[in-house]
């Protein structure tokens, strides 16, 4: 769908998907990026500035994607892009430990108190594999529970959605994903507790781990309901299960621990990306000791890794890591996003667009929806989602750059300040306005 919004002068986007479709499957190295669900032509990037993203035909967008996360500094940060300058001069790989590794492992123990331990990797989907395969390997259970919508990367035993509740076993969501692969994953639903004590009482001797996005940012945003999360702990440790707290996304952004600095519960283990690696492809996973000791070489459950701890993504990392320690700069970061939450939901009212949002610090998700409050994943895929595609671009058409998906968060960085925020909000009435003439 083009809509009237939609600029017409995309030549170099244009003439690059064209080359892109003719040797990348869809013209893309990752499927959302081919905006596919909202059409229209995928703005090719050239560049990037703090809060803006500047395309191949030179045109200027206040950034909501920020790399799916991971640029929670902004774009070109002058800090990450010296470490990683300085890094490179000495070489952009050894396959031997550096001390980078050993500063980044150091880092996040620090702040992370459930992680005694921790190992890198290179992306958040081997982080929640290699934690899945240690759970097991740890327990001597084969089966795992994880929730209905919340994404954990790409590997075969978490690549189910499976819509039929609790007490079913998984049915894989893509072809190519063996049964047999699924057959130990377990789905339950995300804010019902009972959905996953009922798959203890049924199953729990066999229940290896339970995997959640605490806060989960793979179906636009929900929030954790109050005790929820301390539920699951509950019944983790009735079972002598692990919880495996999946938080690639909200890691350093929500808090500047993520979602353990915003809560109690412990997990026994944790895994990492995005922010970590301050836009280079990195991920981690961490947690107790006892359980971290299992992995090979010191233990029997094996994963390895020719680029892992690479020193140019630890350098990025870590100089993100290290802005990120600034005194205030999670205050300012939550204030920013409560100022453009709050303002969008107030435009969208004076429109009267049936409209709602989650959001916490840096993080958020929009729902064309009646309800109040929107807590479970049956409600946002009821979402008026023809109401999401001329919105996004007309976003676009006013120069933001949101996730072309509503199924996707949006993301705040410290880059984004007052003036972006106001534009953002001339630009979503424009979008609403433009809303109510359809
Ligand atoms: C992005 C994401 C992943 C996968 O990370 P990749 O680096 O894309 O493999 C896993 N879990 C969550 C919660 C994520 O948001």
């Amino acid at each position: 769908m083009t809509t009237i919004l939609e600029q017409e002068t995309l030549t170099r986007s244009k003439q690059l998907l064209q080359r892109a479709k003719g040797c990348i499957p869809g013209g893309v190295n990752s499927p959302v990026r081919a905006y596919k669900s909202v059409a229209g032509t995928p703005r090719f990037i050239h560049s990037g500035e703090g809060a803006y993203v500047i395309d191949e035909d030179g045109r200027r967008y206040i950034d909501y994607v920020g790399s799916w996360g991971p640029m929670i500094l902004g774009h070109a940060h002058p800090a990450v892009v010296r470490a990683v300058q300085e890094a490179s001069a000495r070489s952009l790989s050894f396959g031997a430990p550096c001390e980078l590794e050993v500063i980044m492992a150091e880092k996040i123990c620090r702040l992370i108190p459930s992680i005694e331990k921790v190992r890198m990797v290179n992306s958040g989907t081997e982080a929640t594999m290699t934690a899945i395969r240690l759970a097991r390997g740890f327990t001597g259970r084969d089966k795992i529970v994880k929730f209905e919508g919340c994404y954990h990367g790409h590997a075969d035993c978490l690549l189910v959605k499976a819509g039929s509740g609790a007490l079913t076993f998984g049915t894989p969501s893509s072809p190519g994903v063996p049964a047999a692969s699924v057959a130990d994953t377990l789905t339950a639903t995300y804010n019902d507790l009972d959905s996953v004590a009922a798959l203890f009482e049924e199953q729990g001797q066999d229940i290896a781990a339970i995997i959640v996005e605490p806060i989960p940012g793979n179906m636009s945003m929900l929030l954790p309901a109050p005790s929820f999360i301390e539920g699951l702990r509950n019944i983790c440790d009735e079972y002598n299960s692990l919880l495996i707290f999946d938080e690639v996304m909200t890691g350093f952004r929500v808090s500047p621990t993520g979602f353990q600095g915003l809560s109690d519960v412990r997990p026994d283990l944790t895994t990492l990306g995005k922010v970590i690696g301050g836009g280079m492809p990195v991920g981690a996973f961490g947690g107790r000791t006892d359980i971290m000791d299992h992995l090979s070489p010191e233990g029997p459950v094996y994963q390895a890794g020719t680029l892992s701890g690479n020193p140019i993504a630890m350098a990025a990392g870590l100089a993100t890591l290290r802005e990120l320690e600034k005194p205030g700069c999670y205050d300012r970061l939550r204030a920013m996003t409560e100022q453009l939450i709050e303002g969008v939901l107030a435009r969208a009212a004076s429109f009267g667009i049936a409209f709602q949002a989650n959001y916490l610090c840096g993080m958020f998700g929009f729902f064309f929806t009646n309800e109040a409050e929107i807590t479970r994943y049956a409600q946002v895929m009821s979402c008026n989602s023809a109401q999401f595609n001329p919105f996004f671009h007309a976003m676009l058409g006013a120069g933001t750059y949101l996730a072309p998906s509503a199924f996707e968060a949006g993301f705040v960085s410290m880059a984004h300040g007052p003036a972006e925020i106001n534009q953002t909000l001339l630009a979503c009435e424009q979008a609403f306005s433009y809303l109510t003439k359809l």
